[in-house]
């Protein structure tokens, strides 16, 4: 396959060159340095609504949304004014602000199954925060984890299932001691019977099983309501708390997320990306008996220097107002289902084995016309067609995030015309791919 850019990918190149001199493989997270995929990383400068521009000046219209969090698109005029209008007054003191209580009583009072939250500043930290308040108000250590969930680095979650008949898992990173990842246990999605059979002989361990309950960060593993329901019932039944990580769901499947969307209580909640509106944050939240463990209040520690940072809090209090517009929702819905009922049209008539799966506004291409329910459903093979559709569709002026692994998102900016374009350019550039293997 001859992957010759059309576009110019010079300034980018130049920057990536000194960019590895300088940080480890260039970049500060992983997946932004191109690997899976052709080429030097884009380096991007500017972000209007819909669109993004690199350093070369070539214009894209994004469907990775900084990976989740700018659900109204880009430089959105009122969280950019509330950024501007809070920074103009001090950027940090460590002290607590009006921010804050805007913000909490605007997220819990629209929020069946929130009582109290805490802002930290990441989404892997309210995972690890959440997971030491489970510890805590259980008195139990072992956590269940599902294969194909990621939650954030968090030591005791980077973890894989062991082989064979080993139920506890191991480190899927060095650095992560076999003793921490012992006390993670790691299952496949969708298999309540292997989740039965722990909570049955290793309940009195077991402080919680966490899941992503609209699984999206290894493809887009959309669950049977039944298997989340169930989990609800046998972790009651067992004293085990149920934590949801929202942190990709959280006010993007719906503003109360995917608890709402299934309308199922968990006991914990983590949240992330939608509600910093694009600066850094992170948050957990439940039933105020549990979440009252946490210091000053209770023995569970957790603090942070720049929690509920006043200038994030601006722009996470901008973000959510607009969410709370009646239709904002069934909006981009409607936009999102548009795109995949034709895109599965077009994979009908040509044949192909793809399928688009989607909820609210994340969808995914997945290389099998069957739905994906576990990670080891999901073929390796499909990456290599994902690679030619990736380039292809940024010759097209469409950027997606890059790996085949990673969900889209529609945002508020996204016109019908946006949705256009991208249907026009996906159809060439699965074709392509096709054509080539
Ligand atoms: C993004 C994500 C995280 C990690 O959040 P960071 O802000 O990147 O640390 C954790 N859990 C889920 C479900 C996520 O999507």
């Amino acid at each position: 396959m001859n992957f010759t850019d059309r576009i110019s990918r010079k300034n980018s190149e130049a920057l990536f060159a000194k960019a590895k001199t300088l940080f480890p493989g260039g970049v500060n997270s992983p997946v932004r340095a191109f690997k899976s995929v052709t080429g030097a990383p884009l380096f991007i400068k500017k972000g209007q609504g819909s669109r993004i521009w690199d350093e070369d000046d070539n214009e894209f219209i994004d469907f990775c949304g900084s990976w989740g969090p700018l659900i109204l698109g880009h430089n959105n005029d009122e969280v950019r004014e509330a950024i501007i209008a809070a920074a103009s007054n001090g950027t940090s003191f460590g002290t607590p602000t009006k921010y804050g209580v805007e913000i909490g009583e605007l997220i819990v009072n629209n929020h069946r199954y929130l009582e109290k939250i805490r802002f930290v500043s990441s989404g892997t930290e309210a995972v690890m925060s959440a997971i030491r308040l489970a510890r805590g108000y259980t008195g139990k250590n072992k956590i269940i984890k599902f294969e194909g969930c990621y939650h954030g680095h968090v030591d005791s979650l980077m973890v894989k299932a062991g082989s064979g008949l080993v139920t506890f898992g191991i480190s899927s990173s060095a650095g992560v001691p076999d003793a921490f990842a012992q006390e993670t246990i790691v299952i496949p999605l969708n298999d309540l019977q292997a989740c039965i059979q722990l909570l049955d002989q290793h309940a009195d361990e077991i402080a919680a099983v966490i899941i992503e309950p609209v699984p999206a960060n290894n493809g887009l593993l959309i669950q049977d309501y039944n298997f989340l329901a169930w989990l609800r019932k046998i972790c009651d039944e067992h004293n085990v708390l149920l934590i949801f990580d929202e942190v990709i769901s959280g006010f993007r499947i719906g503003f109360e997320g995917a608890s709402g969307f299934y309308s199922i209580q968990p006991d914990i909640i983590t949240f992330g990306k939608v509600i910093g509106g694009g600066m850094p944050v992170g948050a957990y939240g439940g039933k105020a008996e549990i979440m009252s463990m946490i210091a000053p209040e209770g023995p569970v520690y957790q603090a942070g220097t720049l929690s509920a940072n006043p200038v994030t809090l601006a722009a996470g209090i901008a973000t959510i107002k607009q969410l709370l517009k009646e239709g904002f929702y069934e909006k981009l819905e409607a936009k999102t289902n548009r795109l995949v009922e034709e895109m599965e049209a077009f994979f009908k008539q040509r044949s192909y084995d793809m399928s688009m799966p989607h909820i609210a506004s994340i969808f995914w291409l997945s290389f099998s016309a069957d739905r994906t329910f576990t990670a080891d459903q999901i073929d390796p093979a499909g990456m290599e067609k994902f690679k030619i559709i990736h380039h292809e569709l940024l010759q097209r002026g469409i950027y997606f995030g890059p790996s085949g692994y990673e969900v889209g998102f529609i945002s508020d900016a996204h016109t019908d015309q946006d949705i256009d374009s991208l249907i026009e350019a996906l159809k060439a550039a699965v074709d392509l791919a096709h054509e080539a293997i």
